[in-house]
């Protein structure tokens, strides 16, 4: 788990010679930058999944306000930073459903590179089953 508050006080870290288990963060507890992340993950890629094909003027507005938000309000701090550096290299694509949905995958592909996880399948095939639709064998019900 990670201090959400970028000013939180940091402790170094000590290598115990047999690793303890993480405890499991409480579900009550205020959100840590993990679970923060999954959250607007979750709400971010479900929101392109449902944005129109063809947006009109207005739609595109507002997602660009919501996108262009982030970087200031998201609460934790190197994040926001992170993101920010990257909307300025990659403006964002509000142009069609299929656009933003990719764009957003490669925003956080780019995130999950940097924590050195897997990349994810940025095709509207892989998109959709994830934040849309579920997987063809039913199990989402
Ligand atoms: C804007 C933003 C910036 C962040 N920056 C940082 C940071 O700088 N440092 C940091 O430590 N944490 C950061 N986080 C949090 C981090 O991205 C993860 O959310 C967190 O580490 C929890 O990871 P997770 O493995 O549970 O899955 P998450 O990365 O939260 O992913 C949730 C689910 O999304 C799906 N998924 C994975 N990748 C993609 C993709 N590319 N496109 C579509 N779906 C996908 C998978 O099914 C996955 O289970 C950031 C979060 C956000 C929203």
């Amino acid at each position: 788990m990670a201090a959400l508050a970028s000013g939180a006080p940091r402790v170094a870290p000590t290598t115990p010679a047999t690793p303890a288990p993480t405890p499991e963060y409480p579900e009550h507890c205020p959100p840590d930058v993990e679970r923060l992340g999954r959250s607007t993950w979750t709400f971010l890629h479900t929101t392109a999944a449902y944005f129109p094909d063809r947006p009109s003027p207005t739609q595109r507005a507002n997602m660009l306000m919501l996108l262009r938000a982030l970087p200031t309000l998201y609460p934790c701090g190197h994040c926001a930073d992170h993101l920010g550096s990257e909307m300025a290299t990659h403006p964002p694509d509000v142009s069609s459903r299929a656009a933003l949905s990719r764009w957003l995958c490669e925003r956080h592909n780019e995130v999950n590179e940097r924590l050195g996880k897997e990349r994810f399948d940025c095709g509207l095939r892989s998109l959709d089953e994830r934040w849309k639709d579920g997987p063809n064998d039913g199990s989402c019900g």
